[in-house]
């Protein structure tokens, strides 16, 4: 028997759950919603944990969905600090880590993505760090300050990191990666050139094509970075971006279908899960995605937000498929920031559009002729015809591709 019976229960205190929460009630829903998250601080943006709020620019309840009274202000009961240890989807019931038995109509679970750990020798020491909630940014904010810093990882969180740091005036910084280039696993070469074109300026050391070996250190707190390739940089902090992993272990143990070969938990265009009303939403979930026609998962902040809002809606019974384009920004401090739109996927040809050297320039990915996704820094009006293009899935001919590249060709006229 349970101890509490809501309608809607939404599992993960983050973004996807939060504005799912807030679509419920923006859609009309007047039924109890109660949103369960495990960490201390109420639904929060992650991007200030590697940007403003690392900096030091912005303040933690800048960072919150909402103000702290909003929930109670919309009915919505908000448990932090407590989980959802087991899922019942034949009984509708989840058990809370509080041991209460609560029963629901509809769940939603928004279980995010947890970061991938490296367990090379020296893993344990002291000062070397991962980021992916506020607590985190907080510990590197205190432990870097006037340090030599290594970032492990080339992608978007390693440099964001090195950014902010170095701009903020709290560090220096080298980046230890496989790739030869800075983001250029996510945006290519071209694009990836210019990214640590910026920070080269500003100071900050690339070591590309080279992995992490192992940790040296003294007294328990890390000293040196060792890499493949036999260099041993002194590191006085470390901070590890080398990606996140869905976390479906609560979806796992309520036995709802996975897909095994992105990782995360398998949904269809309207985010259902394998079992009636379950939907799934945000990082740990690899979904159908209509303007794509291919099941995808992608961990970007407004994916999560509009799968939010699709799941809220379908909630409610108005039978939505998610069609928006997947969108993706990051800023590299205030030194460059991009935009993308498409599936994070595989491409055979790139073309840039605009000046590298001006920085001001899209670059379409492209795939048989299809657009499968566009980069801009600096010219975001190229996006809505990228998202258009993206959605359309019609193959371009040579005139089409070479006109992408073209500064005076009409981008509407495609
Ligand atoms: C440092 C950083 C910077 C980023 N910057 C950008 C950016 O610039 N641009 C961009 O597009 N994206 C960015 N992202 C990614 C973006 O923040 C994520 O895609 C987004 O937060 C995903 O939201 P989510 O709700 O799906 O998952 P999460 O934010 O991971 O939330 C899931 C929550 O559920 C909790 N949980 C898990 N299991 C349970 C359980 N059983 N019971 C209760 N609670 C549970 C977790 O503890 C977590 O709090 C960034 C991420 C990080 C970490």
């Amino acid at each position: 028997m349970a101890d509490t019976h809501v309608k809607h229960l939404l599992i993960g205190g983050g973004l996807a759950s939060a504005n799912c929460a807030r679509w419920l009630r923006e859609s009309g829903g007047e039924g109890e919603i109660l949103l369960v998250g495990r960490e201390p601080d109420p639904p929060y943006n992650r991007p200030p944990c590697s940007k403003g709020y690392l900096q030091g620019k912005e303040s933690r309840e800048d960072a919150y969905f909402r103000p702290d009274d909003w929930w109670a202000e919309q009915r919505i009961d908000l448990r932090t600090r407590t989980s959802v240890m087991k899922l019942d989807t034949a009984a509708r019931e989840a058990t809370l880590s509080s041991k209460e038995v609560v029963s629901y109509e509809s769940a939603l679970v928004a279980t995010g993505a947890n970061v991938r750990r490296l367990n090379v020798e020296g893993a344990e020491l002291e000062g070397i760090h991962y980021l992916r909630a506020l607590g985190n940014a907080d510990h590197i904010r205190t432990d870097a300050d006037g340090k030599k810093v290594v970032l492990i990882g080339g992608s978007y969180i390693g440099c964001e990191v090195a950014a902010s740091l170095v701009a903020g005036d709290h560090a220096s910084c080298e980046i230890v990666m496989q790739e030869a280039v800075t983001l250029s696993r996510g945006f290519g070469e071209a694009a990836g050139r210019f990214f640590q074109g910026r920070l080269e300026e500003h100071g900050i050391v690339v070591h590309g094509e080279d992995g992490l070996a192992r940790f040296e250190g003294a007294d328990g707190r890390v000293t040196h970075v060792v890499t493949e390739r036999g260099k041993r940089l002194e590191a006085d902090c470390v901070v590890i971006g080398a990606g996140v992993m869905p976390d479906v272990m609560l979806a796992r143990s309520a036995g709802l279908a996975l897909d095994e070969e992105r990782g995360g938990l398998l949904c269809d265009a309207q985010l259902r899960t394998s079992a009636p009303g379950v939907w799934a939403a945000g990082d740990v979930c690899s979904y159908d995605s209509r303007p794509n026609g291919r099941r995808i998962r992608v961990e970007h902040w407004d994916v999560a937000f509009n799968h939010g809002k699709t799941v809220a809606l379908n909630m409610l019974g108005q039978e939505v498929a998610h069609d928006v384009v997947p969108y993706f920004f990051s800023d590299l401090a205030d030194w460059a920031s991009l935009e993308y739109v498409g599936p994070a996927a595989g491409w055979e040809r790139e073309v840039v559009r605009g000046s590298l050297e001006d920085g001001a320039f899209s670059v379409w990915y492209l795939s048989g002729g299809r657009v499968e996704g566009a980069l801009s820094v600096g010219r975001s009006e190229d996006l809505e015809h990228a998202r258009r293009l993206i959605a359309a899935r019609e193959p371009l001919g040579d005139d089409a591709v070479a006109a992408l590249g073209a500064l005076d060709a009409d981008l509407a006229a495609l």
